[in-house]
């Protein structure tokens, strides 16, 4: 198959909630995909057409990844959340994508979820364009929102489009780069539209913001500039090209117009996406290392490269699991075995899927620059890597933090429970933030991840997909206990056990170790031979140890453990070990004195000047550590640690204390003594 790579493009739209992202990506798919049913819509049902290709649909656009075509070009749209809150959602769609679109409303403008999630982009060095939607709705107002952008933003704007007439008298566009205007036939939803000339009382305002716009490209674009100061002609093509070196370069961000609800703009807007949004091939290389050495090595998007691709996202599909992979070298077959450096397995792919608007496509092979699903990678999780034992490459995993928010869980109907771990186990594995244990003490349900309002989700995900409803305990925070000193502890475990004499004795040293470090392991026993079996019994001990505390039962981190020294007789076994390891463990642990730890939230509160006081006397009551204030725009930047116990119910006081007009995001910072 001829593939054109620099005619893909990879996307994802950014979006504050209710901006219109769900209606913009219906039309586009709509435009690009269901041409041929248009037909249909003159027979006065097109209301009723509309609701019934979004419910069709509404499967597609949720999943991670819809295809579309586009005059020849293949988009692939990455679904981006609007939500700040899921940072692992986030990070990952960022991960993948080359380019964005940043949809706003023409009315809210620039709001603080959509400011955020821009930043990030940034950071990630994506190129963006803007579309300024629902240009008919009372209080429209496009320059308002440009104006936004310049300062919530820091973004340049690069107007490219007027909107013809706004509110109810929203006609259409003016396309500032061929000085034509374009309007949109009702009767066929938007499909068919129609350049025609200028009209007279929008011509002065089209030919300012023309002038404008090649003022601003002359600024960062010697050939323009050129043009522009000899006074001569600049054509749409060579014009054009100065927007798309402007856009991919970061330095600006081209604007345009419409209103999705009412089938304008949209066709603008798929054009846009191919001239000013950089193709895999325009995008700096990939890095990686080689797992064994840390070598570091550059991934090329070159189809007979070795294959290399990131694992970004799993979904469970009608009970099968669907591993999202975007490739950034190299070919991938169905039947291949493709090796995961990370985890030092091998598996092979059963089929590869293109997902489409409206359908998906068993393909046989996808190479560098695709994003696809691939099904029968049972090991592969969100983050991991894909290669050949050839040619091993570790890329960057996506990093998401250890749960730090736990609630109990019963099903609400007895008969449910199965159902409800069945339904746990899928959503956990989704969701690499997620996770869940059944405690032994309490027999209780616990699940755990990242805040409030993401068990929230689950919980509603859980009700929804699989139909089980719970009732559910306060949400506590998931502590942590290490050690603060070092300390050695032998234990001889002699006791009937099952009906049988039996004995092992264990002897270790546990030391704390640096916060974040993590638990490390050392066999340092030199003595009279004992079998490997007991030895391994020792650590399995200590690893379970590991996972309950000997203070309230929380996971014990950042301790190193060394076996000193094992000894064993004929009455002795690998259980009498592993037991005997726990125990010494346990005694160690309580010598050395062990300590809680508690996790430590960096927050960031985006909050307009009017309120910065306020927020941060609040944060004070909460024993916030203030890191820094940076002014961003309009707004100031409030970036603090606060730990996670003071932080429950804070949407709600933030909302309170400043009218609504704050937004912010938390994520796991670190470990502190309790
Ligand atoms: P999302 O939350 O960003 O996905 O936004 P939706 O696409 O779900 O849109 C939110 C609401 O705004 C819905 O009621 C849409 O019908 C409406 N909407 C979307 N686009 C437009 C538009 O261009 N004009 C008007 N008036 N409403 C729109
Ligand atoms: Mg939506």
């Amino acid at each position: 198959m001829a593939r054109n790579l620099s005619k893909t493009r990879n996307i994802g739209i950014i979006a504050h909630i209710d901006a219109g992202k769900t209606t913009v990506t219906e039309r586009i798919l709509y435009y690009t995909g269901r041409l041929h049913k248009m037909g249909e819509v003159h027979d006065g049902e097109a209301t009723m057409d509309w609701m019934v290709e979004e419910r069709e649909r509404g499967i597609t656009i949720t999943s991670a990844v819809t295809s579309c075509e586009w005059h020849g070009a293949s988009v692939n749209i990455i679904d981006t959340p609007g939500h700040v809150d899921f940072t692992i959602e986030v990070e990952r769609s960022l991960r993948v994508l080359d380019g964005a679109i940043g949809v706003f409303c023409a009315v809210g403008g620039v709001e603080p979820q959509s400011e955020t999630v821009w930043h990030q982009a940034d950071h990630y060095r994506v190129p963006k364009i803007a579309f300024i939607n629902k240009m008919d709705r009372v209080g429209a107002d496009f320059f308002r929102t440009v104006g936004m952008m310049r300062e919530r933003l820091a973004a340049r704007p690069l107007v490219l489009q007027l909107p013809w007439g706004s509110e109810e008298g929203f006609r259409g566009i003016i396309d500032l780069l061929a000085m034509k205007a374009v309007i949109w036939h009702e009767d066929t939803l938007g499909a068919e539209f129609e350049e025609v000339p200028i009209p007279g009382e929008m011509e002065e305002e089209a030919a300012a913001h023309r002038e404008r716009l090649l003022e601003t490209l002359s600024d960062m674009d010697d050939s323009v500039m050129e043009l522009y100061l000899a006074d001569e002609p600049v054509e749409p093509q060579l014009l054009k090209a100065a927007v798309r070196r402007a856009a991919l370069s970061m330095k600006a961000v081209p604007v345009l117009c419409g209103s999705a609800l009412k089938n304008k703009g949209i066709q603008p807007l798929l054009n846009a996406i191919v001239d000013y949004l950089p193709s895999p091939v325009e995008v700096p290389p990939v890095e990686g290392i080689h797992p064994a050495t840390g070598e570091k090595i550059r991934l090329l998007p070159k189809a007979n490269d070795p294959p290399c691709a990131l694992a970004f996202k799993v979904q469970m599909d009608q009970g099968r699991k669907m591993t999202y992979l975007r490739l950034y070298s190299g070919t991938v077959n169905v039947g291949q075995i493709l090796y995961n450096p990370g985890k030092g397995s091998k598996e092979k792919i059963a089929r590869l899927l293109k997902m489409h608007s409206n359908k998906r496509e068993r393909i046989e092979s996808a190479a560098a620059g695709d994003i696809v699903a691939a099904m029968g990678l049972k090991l592969t999780a969100t983050g991991d890597t894909l290669c050949t034992e050839e040619a091993p490459v570790l890329l960057e995993t996506i990093a998401f933090q250890e749960p730090v928010i736990s609630i109990a869980l019963e099903p609400k109907r007895v008969q449910d429970n199965d159902r409800l771990l069945d339904s746990l186990g899928k959503l956990a594995e989704e969701d690499p933030t997620f996770r869940f244990k059944i405690d032994e003490d309490t027999g209780q349900t616990l699940v755990s991840g990242m805040g409030e309002l993401h068990l929230d989700v689950i919980l509603q995900r859980m009700k929804r997909e699989y139909q089980v409803e719970t009732n559910q305990g306060k949400p506590q925070v998931v502590y942590r206990e290490t050690v603060t000193g070092t300390a050695e502890h032998e234990e001889v475990f002699e006791r009937e056990l099952a009906g049988r004499q039996r004995f092992a004795a264990v002897k270790i040293r546990v030391a704390p170790r640096a916060r974040g470090e993590g638990n490390a392991y050392e066999n340092l026993y030199q003595g009279e031979p004992v079998p490997e079996e007991f030895q391994a019994a020792v650590r399995q001990g200590i690893l379970e140890a590991e996972t309950s505390g000997i203070l309230m039962g929380y996971p014990v981190i950042d301790v190193s453990t060394a076996l000193l020294d094992i000894r064993a007789k004929e009455t002795s076994d690998a259980l009498a070990f592993k037991i005997a390891a726990a125990i010494a463990y346990k005694n160690a642990c309580e010598k050395a004195g062990a300590a809680m730890l508690e996790p430590v939230m960096r927050t960031e509160i985006l909050v307009p000047d009017d309120f910065l006081g306020e927020v941060i006397g609040d944060l004070n009551t909460r024993q916030g550590k203030i890191e820094q204030i940076m002014k961003k725009g309009a707004v100031q930047v409030v970036a603090a640690s606060v730990p996670l116990s003071r932080m429950f119910g804070y949407s709600t006081a933030l909302r309170s204390v400043t009218q609504g007009r704050a937004t912010y995001t938390m994520q796991f910072g670190h470990y502190d003594k309790a």
